[in-house]
């Protein structure tokens, strides 16, 4: 039944891609399992699922110890800077770096450990005061710093977290502004930065941010159904 969602969702990137002339290989689908028990993941990864997304640290962890090692963890939710260390060689890419502060203190326990990490830096394309995320505005200056200061992070891309809307439409140029931006980045070859990754999109809306340009999209709720945070 999971699996099941799965595919149908897979299916719908793949027709996405071939309305927006891309590759459907471009596009990789995370399953976001937040609040759900491990069987479920085992469900998916059965079928050969390896992107799994989680925004709380104590959760990814619980579940990195349990499940498989070959699991590509995403974590994907707000991180505090004193959580760091309990994940850096654990998550496959962090998506929320949203300040230099953040991006410090992942580089600190990267070098700790030897590795370097892999990081989207979230941007706030919809303004919207609840969310998390740095402005348009700000971005090139920050993935600059970061590209100047820091040796063991490495900027892959960009996330946004785009309002939740009852008509996707209203999320495309929310999508096509976080394309732009990637393009203003990789036009500027700033030293150590890639911006190929765009994470953008989640159950509501990524048919849309793939047609925009998306490369991972999120995925929760239409996967493994609505979330219980009673239980
Ligand atoms: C929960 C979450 C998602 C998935 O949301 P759905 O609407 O359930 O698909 C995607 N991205 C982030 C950052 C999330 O926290």
């Amino acid at each position: 039944m999971i699996y099941e969602n799965y595919k149908a969702i897979q299916e719908k990137i793949n027709a996405a891609c071939e309305r927006a002339g891309r590759n459907p290989e471009e596009v990789t689908l995370i399953a976001v399992s937040k609040t759900k028990p491990n069987a479920m993941i085992q469900e998916l990864y059965d079928q050969g699922v390896r992107d799994f997304g989680e925004n709380k640290v104590q959760e990814m962890t619980a579940k990195y110890d349990a499940l498989p090692k070959d699991i590509r963890w995403h974590l994907i939710g707000h991180l505090q800077r004193n959580k760091v260390k309990y994940i850096v060689d654990k998550a496959v890419l962090i998506h929320s770096v949203d300040s230099f502060r953040l991006a410090e203190a992942i580089n600190i326990e990267a070098r700790k450990r030897n590795i370097i990490a892999d990081i989207l830096i979230e941007v706030n394309v919809a303004q919207e005061e609840t969310k998390f995320g740095i402005t348009t505005d700000d971005v090139l200056f920050m993935i600059q710093e970061i590209s100047d200061k820091l040796t063991n992070v490495r900027v892959k891309g960009l996330m946004t977290i785009a309002p939740y809307v009852s008509d996707p439409e209203e999320n495309r140029e929310i999508f096509r502004e976080l394309k732009k931006l990637s393009i203003d980045i990789i036009d500027k070859n700033i030293n150590n930065v890639s911006c190929d990754i765009l994470s953008m999109g989640m159950s509501n809306d990524y048919e849309v941010a793939v047609e925009e340009g998306a490369t991972l999209v999120r995925v929760g709720t239409s996967i493994f159904g609505e979330r219980n945070y009673n239980v």
